[in-house]
């Protein structure tokens, strides 16, 4: 046997965390059984720092008992694996290292020397300073600032991170990265050199492009920490010795709006840095950086205007690189969009919001040549696209130009197969989506707006933790959600907030988004069952919880008018402004933006039911029963009051609007003569609508799930529908990333569609779940239940769990179905067939005709 997939608290060889009592995971192979394992660790100076001798257990994890881990120190751990007949695996190795301790951290915040105007912007700040070493045995940079920062060691790039050190709420918290810098240091003088952007902090932030959301002066701190060879420690910190200059080649660099680069300027390092101070100390992120992934060539579209458009073939969030050679003076003017018109010419239109005095983002990069050789790759912006317009007087080859696609990273844990071509570049549309929508926190798209909207974040983690290993990615985004929290339990729209405008601020604690701070917790514990993510934010649910609550049975102006007696009205949510299913096709439901500013009594007192529930399921799995039962009657109550709400007209289940019907089947809010109502007028709905989908945000996801159970094949209906609105009419129009809207630019030239929105991707989780069957139920357990149907020849999931690769899938044979699943090593499955045949498995590959 082996031992796999070595990781330290979901990471891989992590340096600079602050968890100094770490989960050491891993996976096994080539056995059927771990019967037991051990444990050994040592710091760096060979000191054993754990050793748990022989534990059997079957367990492929092992929480830290021991004392804690010093900070700063390296610990290697080695692991040894019995298998079901006593064999031991070889060792397998990994490391991780524990960071800078909050009091540590003694260097000073510098910041460019001039006074700021808020009205103006600034080029790229400049810092430098020199020193000299005797000898290096280990050496750290611990580095972040208020903006984005890179850094450079006698003229070499340190590290690969990229939009460094990503966004929080700053003035709340603020994360650093740890570089190991040994090798770019050496005996003699030394230099080490910082550029600082306005990124998140001052750039331009959500849809209007606001500024200054986080501060309006940036500011760096760093300690770079070397012990020599006669172990002195020597720190090297920011403060005012530091040299500084703002004439550095960046005149100008945003987020959304993108650089202008002079690259005859080199810094001067003529002034000082100014001391500065930062309220918040620099704690570890704990999860993955942003890095630069894919690469992608162009094709050169000469379009009927004669404009010179690159065509890199997919839709991407990133940046991009070119070389050329030119004269003192020429210049490129590189411009960003994710489509061309129905001219065939390139357009932004559907990506920027517009008004006299602005338009936001302009992604855009402007490039003035120094003569001869010119390399160029965008630093501090990224941007949303696939089509680039350039207008140069210079004669360029176009392979000179490269695209970059830039996302947290994570790895893909998810794959998928099918017999329908449309559903398998859907999919793969979706991976798109979900890496264009992930530089450090999950985004509604890459470019219009790049919010952390709770909605489009709680919608799509089901989703999302199949394809991607997503756990500290998503747990970053629960503790930004929560670092938000207000005093009554209110959790926000968008998070974190800077680039939401004022008038925004009601739509906080709206039901579907605000709900993703129990939704998402409780996703993850089904994904990696590992207790302390709930455990982490119990009180905060806890407040959550009760502000919903409070909310039940209270009238505000925002109220409906409900036909409803008193204690019908007791339980129900009629109150704050929610954004309601949100975004159904324009001939379902059109939206008008009295839509958003009113209570909406259906959809939150449905949503205040579902999350009472999972509450329900919260308490109870960690234990806690009297909170559980005591939300369980809560929700029972409000499910009442949602009966009584529909037996009104205005709320009627005799409704068109599938997402009406989806809704309370899904969470179950029905007595049974309305479900059953319910159920059938579902059906005439998508008849009457062609069996194209009629669902908006908040329902796309959970429509396959509810027509599943009334009859597998209308949910293959609605999945393989063709025509818009549908899923598969994206890739049969081309996308390579999901839409906003669901026409996306297919039958309209102009409007505001982003084309990179994976809400609707959603579905996907259906496909791993149901149509495959993969269900990861508790620890090395799964419970394998295919669903096939439709016109599917075959189709096939791959996950790779927290406890290995668990396969399933199934193809068309003369009788029936032949299944074929393939359960990870150490693992076992209960594999239920939908002729009602159970089979209770253990790993290795299984098959059956059914
Ligand atoms: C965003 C959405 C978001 C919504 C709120 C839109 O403009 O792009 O994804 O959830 O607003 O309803």
């Amino acid at each position: 046997m082996k031992v796999i997939n070595l990781k330290t608290e979901y990471l891989d060889n992590p340096i600079g965390i602050d968890i100094v009592k770490p989960r050491l995971m891993w996976n096994v192979e080539d056995c059927i059984k771990q019967s037991a394992f051990e444990i050994e660790a040592y710091d760096e100076y060979g000191n054993k720092l754990l050793d748990t001798g022989l534990v059997n257990s079957s367990s492929m994890y092992y929480d830290w008992n021991e004392k804690e881990v010093d900070y700063c120190s390296i610990v290697y751990w080695k692991i040894k694996a019995y298998d079901e007949n006593n064999n031991p695996s070889d060792y397998s190795e990994a490391y991780f290292e524990i960071g800078l301790p909050k009091q540590k951290w003694e260097s000073d915040w510098i910041s460019g020397n001039y006074r700021v105007d808020k009205k103006k912007r600034y080029p790229v700040d400049c810092f430098k300073k020199e020193f000299e070493l005797n000898s290096i045995k280990k050496a750290r940079l611990y580095i972040t600032a208020c903006g984005l920062y890179e850094v450079k060691i006698n003229d070499n790039r340190v590290g690969d991170y990229q939009l460094t050190p990503g966004i929080t709420d700053y003035k709340k918290k603020i994360y650093y990265q740890t570089y190991d810098v040994n090798d770019l240091l050496k005996q003699g003088n030394n230099k080490i050199e910082i550029m600082l952007a306005d990124g998140w902090y001052r750039g331009s932030c959500g849809a209007w492009g606001l500024r200054n959301q986080y501060g309006s002066q940036t500011k760096v701190i760093s300690q770079l920490v070397i012990e020599d060879n006669d172990g002195n420690i020597i720190n090297i910190n920011t403060d005012e010795s530091w040299l500084w200059s703002n004439d550095g080649p960046i005149r100008f660099a945003d987020n959304k709006d993108g650089e202008i680069v002079d690259s005859r300027m080199i810094p001067t390092y003529s002034g000082r840095a100014k001391k500065t101070y930062h309220n918040v100390i620099p704690g570890a992120s704990n999860n993955v950086a942003i890095k630069e992934h894919e690469t992608f060539k162009p094709e050169l579209i000469i379009t009927p205007g004669g404009k010179k458009v690159l065509d890199f073939g997919q839709n991407i969030a990133g940046y991009i690189s070119f070389k050329v050679n030119a004269k003192d003076g020429q210049s490129i003017y590189l411009r960003f969009g994710e489509m061309l018109d129905f001219d065939g010419e390139f357009t932004q239109v559907n990506i920027q919001c517009k008004t006299k005095k602005k338009t936001t983002p302009l992604q855009e990069v402007r490039y003035i040549c120094k003569d001869g050789l010119n390399e160029y790759k965008t630093r501090f912006a990224i941007f949303g696209f696939q089509y680039v317009l350039v207008e140069t007087d210079i004669d360029f080859d176009i392979d000179v130009f490269s695209s970059h696609a830039l996302y947290s990273d994570m790895k893909q844990t998810g794959y998928f197969n099918s017999s329908n071509e449309l559903l398998n570049r859907f999919v793969e549309a979706t991976i798109w989506s979900t890496k264009g929508n992930s530089a450090d926190l999950p985004t509604d798209c890459p470019t219009r707006e790049r919010h952390g909207w709770s909605g489009d974040a709680q919608i799509f983690c089901d989703t999302a933790t199949y394809l991607f290993d997503y756990k500290t990615f998503a747990q970053k985004y629960v503790d930004d959600l929560y670092t938000w929290q207000r005093s009554n339990g209110c959790l926000p729209q968008i998070a974190p907030a800077g680039g939401v405008d004022f008038y925004m601020d009601v739509m906080n604690g709206s039901s579907g988004w605000a709900d993703a701070g129990i939704i998402m917790p409780y996703v993850l514990y089904q994904k990696y069952h590992d207790k302390r993510i709930l455990e982490k934010h119990i009180d905060g649910m806890r407040r959550y919880a009760k502000f919903i609550q409070n909310r039940c049975g209270k009238t505000t102006f925002q109220s409906k008018r409900v036909k409803l007696n008193k204690s019908d009205k007791k339980y129900l949510n009629n109150a704050g402004q929610h954004y309601g299913e949100w975004a159904e096709p324009e001939d379902v439901h059109k939206m008008n933006w009295l839509d958003f500013a009113t209570a909406k009594p259906e959809v939150a007192t449905a949503y205040a039911a579902y999350v009472l529930d999972l509450m329900y399921e919260i308490e109870n799995i960690l234990g806690n029963k009297k909170e559980a039962d005591s939300y369980k009657e809560f929700a029972e109550k409000v499910k009442k009051s949602y009966q009584a709400l529909v037996e009104t007209n205005d709320y009627s289940l005799d409704t068109n609007r599938q997402a009406n019907l989806v809704r309370p089947l899904y969470f179950n809010l029905l007595n049974d003569r309305q479900k059953q109502f319910a159920e059938k007028r579902l059906i005439e709905a998508l008849d009457n609508y062609g069996w194209r989908l009629g669902t908006g945000f908040l329902s796309t996801p959970l429509i396959l799930y509810v027509l599943e159970k009334l009859d597998k094949e209308y949910a293959y209906k609605l999945l393989e529908n063709e025509e818009l609105p549908g899923w598969l009419a994206m890739p049969k129009h081309g996308a390579t990333t999901i839409w906003e809207a669901w026409e996306g630019n297919a039958n309209s030239n102009v409007g505001l569609c982003s084309l990179n929105h994976y809400s609707k991707g959603a579905v996907c989780a259906w496909l791993f779940e149901e149509m495959c069957g993969i269900h990861v139920d508790d620890e090395n357990h799964f419970i394998i239940k295919p669903v096939p149907g439709g016109n599917f020849e075959y189709a096939s999931a791959k996950y790779n769990s927290v406890y290995g690769m668990i396969e399933s899938g199934w193809d068309k044979t003369d009788n029936g179905y032949r299944y074929q699943i393939s359960v990870p090593a150490n693992c076992s499955a209960e594999i239920i067939l939908p002729d009602g045949n159970k089979y209770e498995v253990g790993a290795g590959k299984h098959e059956y005709e059914a």
